[in-house]
């Protein structure tokens, strides 16, 4: 058993297709950033790390949650989108405690490492400039 407090923060991984979808992914990444002080990571077209389709990255303080997650609920307009937090186990973070918005897609996660030491712990630096209510 482990505490909520095991939880630094968290990621919303947003998948697309680049010739399909990667315009409804231009939108959705918008209004968070319109509504949201969370970090956004690169565009990722081509395949990364153990994720099976191209993706783009949130990264959001534990604070956030409880907005942002039914937000993505609401108005992910059909993508996939991974949640997971970040423990000090990046394998069961992905593998065992993520939840999925929309349809469950399989992980490469086996390489990814079962412990990380606490000062690795992603901090979250806010890159958006949120003006509207969620
Ligand atoms: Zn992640």
């Amino acid at each position: 058993m482990q505490p909520i407090s095991a939880i630094g923060s968290y990621h919303a991984h947003v998948y697309y297709d680049p010739t399909r979808t990667r315009d409804v992914a231009e939108r959705l990444r918008a209004r968070v950033a319109e509504r949201f002080p969370v970090q956004l990571g690169r565009w990722h077209d081509k395949l990364v790390g153990p994720h099976p389709l191209a993706m783009f990255q949130i990264a959001f303080d534990t604070a956030e949650f409880a907005r942002l997650v039914p937000w993505l609920m609401l108005n992910r307009e059909g993508l996939t989108i991974l949640v997971h937090p970040n423990t000090a186990n990046p394998r069961a973070d992905h593998e065992v405690h993520a939840l999925w918005l929309g349809a469950v897609l399989p992980l490469s996660a086996g390489y990814l490492p079962e412990l990380i030491e606490d000062d690795e712990a992603e901090t979250v630096r806010p890159n958006t400039a949120p003006t509207l209510q969620p």
